[in-house]
């Protein structure tokens, strides 16, 4: 029995390896240009920037398998291949020495872009919200704890197209590593169990087509497999 006047939504998560049991979603941050190889293809400069932030709705995780749907209102679907950081505890000005404690686990995930309307949008000075946040914008993989795969510091991270690699890197070259990521949020906003963090891209972002066959992974952490769902019928 509840007092709401709707029934209420559920709650967004994303599944755990090996177990039926799943991680719930708080939030989602995203990290803006946190691979040097990345910004210079943005056209930006690594050296000059500090990190920045961007959120995406909890409910835009999906699960990076079977079919993920290619959204509507853009011609231009980017890919960024990012790993993913799962919060089991929060707080506010996190020390980077401390931040790690509060992971509850890693995965990999895309941080989907509608490209053609971001550049719009940054043209005109406007929110990039639609742009970044749209349904099913943040197909994930599931969840590895801890207690499994550690903390990961330089693994490989890559993402291949119907076989053919588009992008990689290494986790090494972010230029703000998960520990500084989550202490530069923690001076904004006060973290919690269940917020996610998209740690960012390494270059070679493109273009994702219908029908198009996507790999991700961070070795020995974690994986996805899935297919670009077919074009929406434009109004
Ligand atoms: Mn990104």
């Amino acid at each position: 029995m509840s007092d709401f006047v709707i029934a209420a939504p559920a709650t967004p998560s994303v599944a755990v390896a090996g177990s039926t049991a799943r991680f719930p979603i708080r939030r989602v941050f995203c990290v803006g240009r946190n691979y040097a190889a990345h910004a210079r293809e943005m056209g930006k400069d690594p050296d000059r920037e500090p990190p920045f932030f961007f959120m995406k709705p909890a409910d835009a995780v999906v699960a990076a398998q079977g079919t993920v749907a290619y959204p509507p209102a853009t011609s231009d679907l980017h890919h960024e291949v990012e790993m993913v950081v799962a919060l089991k505890a929060g707080g506010s000005n996190v020390a980077p020495e401390q931040a790690l404690e509060l992971v509850w686990g890693y995965g990999v995930g895309l941080d989907l872009t509608r490209r053609d309307m971001q550049a719009v949008a940054k043209e005109m000075s406007r929110p990039w919200d639609f742009a970044k946040g749209f349904d099913a914008s943040a197909p994930c993989s599931a969840l590895h704890p801890v207690s499994a795969v550690g903390h990961p510091a330089d693994a490989r991270i890559w993402l291949e197209v119907n076989g053919a690699t588009r992008q990689q890197g290494t986790l090494d070259e972010m230029i703000w590593p998960v520990a500084d990521v989550i202490s530069h949020i923690s001076r904004f906003v006060e973290l919690a169990p269940g917020d996610l963090i998209f740690s960012g891209t390494p270059a070679g972002v493109g273009a994702l087509q219908p029908g198009d066959r996507v790999h991700g992974e961070v070795a020995g952490v974690a994986a996805f497999d899935f297919e670009v769902g077919p074009a929406p019928r434009q109004p």
